[in-house]
């Protein structure tokens, strides 16, 4: 095995340097690419620690998941029960369905062998025998990306029996989801694999406790795994060090909408939301003004375009100023941005995904979905707003799983920031239509 390269692995610590995806490595997606920059160089090393001393060098280094909720990675680790003989899996969470979230993909596109090696790594930390990547249905390019990935890694010895010359074996299995986005959430992407509807399971318990098949199971995002390896080359401290200190680590910022350069961007955390906006995506097309920013997925809540100066993008930060990370989907939208038009288009797609079990999401989806598009045809009344708001509280906090909130925040949060401009464009349709 070579030593990395100064690219792999991030070993330049520039933190404005591209770290997981790197499409200037030519066919870095090829095994033998990859090995030839010193690929799977981390798990080796791994497999050289006791598998406690993996989880420690994570926990360490303060890595948080990805997938929306920033959970601290290393410490999700060690809910996984100690000394139980049941079998125990990791799910690996490849959905990517949110509105506005396209990161993982250029993952798997420009450096699956990276995710490979993170899924190996945390498997041997865990002391699982059996891992999936659960990726959605309509990622069959990336899917293809990936089974050959897993192939050639089965066929170098990384996965299988006795990996690395090691008395650990792992198998590893992708598993094509058929297109739903609830399935994207972790009890319902459970179901799924096990071969039944996506339904989401009442929690608690837990994964960690009663996961796929009933057996402890962790599951964590495709960003998150693809990490793991740079930190256990690396060292803790090194990653721990890059970007905003809660938060460490570089980000994959999706920016879409009204910018002139949308796209992945991977930037430290902590980066300002100005700077991937303007600087980063080339501002926002004939120099106009910016109304909203959704910055975190299509379920996080807005914020106001004369608000984003200083605006840090890392989970506390973001936070602190009423909104979150999410997946580091950001929405760009302009001064001329219809409000009412959004929201409807949003409304309509969760409506959609609801999986229908419990009734203030599949009912209230369904009213929200029914007046604003009401309103987005013009017959909005002003009362209108304040009926959505109290059917966006009865879905909120009310729900099996998160999809309910995730229907209601849009919501909620874009009336109570922009509610004069949703009267204004109610007050100017009623006035066009009469
Ligand atoms: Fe299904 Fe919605 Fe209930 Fe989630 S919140 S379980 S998607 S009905």
């Amino acid at each position: 095995m070579s030593e990395p390269t100064t690219k792999l692995y991030a070993q330049n610590g520039d933190p404005a340097f591209p770290k997981i995806v790197l499409p200037e490595i030519a066919n870095l997606a090829q095994i033998e690419v990859y090995e030839s920059h010193g690929g799977y160089g981390a798990l080796k090393k791994a497999l050289a620690m006791a598998p406690e001393a993996v989880t420690d060098e994570v926990k360490r280094s303060n890595l948080r998941g990805r997938g929306g909720a920033a959970f601290p990675t290393g410490l999700k680790w060690t809910f996984m029960p100690k000394g139980n003989e049941k079998p125990r899996y990791l799910a690996v969470n490849a959905d990517e369905s949110e509105p506005g979230s396209f990161k993982d993909r250029q993952i798997l596109e420009f450096n699956p062998h990276q995710l490979v090696e993170g899924i190996l790594i945390a498997s041997y930390a865990m002391g699982i025998k059996t891992a999936y990547v659960y990726i959605r249905g309509e990622y069959y390019k990336w899917y293809k990306i990936l089974e050959k990935a897993v192939a050639d890694a089965y066929s170098r010895g990384y996965i299988g029996q006795n990996i690395g010359g090691s008395n650990y074996s792992v198998n590893l299995y992708v598993h094509r989801g058929a297109g739903a986005y609830i399935c994207g959430e972790e009890s319902g992407l459970m179901e799924s694999i096990e071969g039944k509807r996506g339904y989401p399971r009442v929690k608690p318990p837990f994964p960690a406790q009663n996961g796929l098949w009933g057996n402890p199971t962790t599951i964590n995002n495709v960003e998150t795994l693809a990490n793991v390896p740079a930190i256990i080359w690396n060292g803790a401290e090194w990653f721990s060090k890059i970007g905003a200190e809660k938060h460490p680590g570089t980000l994959l910022f999706g920016v879409s909408g009204h910018v002139n350069k949308p796209g992945v961007y991977e930037l430290a955390s902590g980066t300002l939301l100005t700077d991937i906006i303007f600087n980063y995506a080339g501002g926002v097309p004939g120099g106009k003004k910016i109304k909203m920013v959704i910055p975190g997925g299509s379920s996080m809540p807005p914020l106001r375009g004369e608000q984003l100066e200083g605006i840090r993008m890392d989970a506390d930060s973001l936070r602190a100023v009423g909104s979150a990370i999410g997946t580091g989907g950001v929405i760009v939208m302009d001064e001329d941005t219809n409000l009412t038009r959004v929201l409807a288009r949003i409304a309509n797609f969760y409506w959609h995904e609801s999986c229908g079990q419990c009734t203030p999401c599949r009912e209230g989806t369904g009213w929200m979905r029914k007046v604003l598009n009401r309103m987005n045809d013009g017959a909005g009344k002003p009362e209108d707003l304040d009926l959505l708001l109290r059917v966006a509280g009865n879905i909120e906090g009310n729900t099996i799983c998160a999809l309910g909130d995730a229907a209601a925040w849009p919501v909620k949060f874009t009336i109570q920031r922009f509610r004069k401009e949703l009267e204004e464009e109610i007050l100017k349709r009623e006035k066009s239509a009469a």
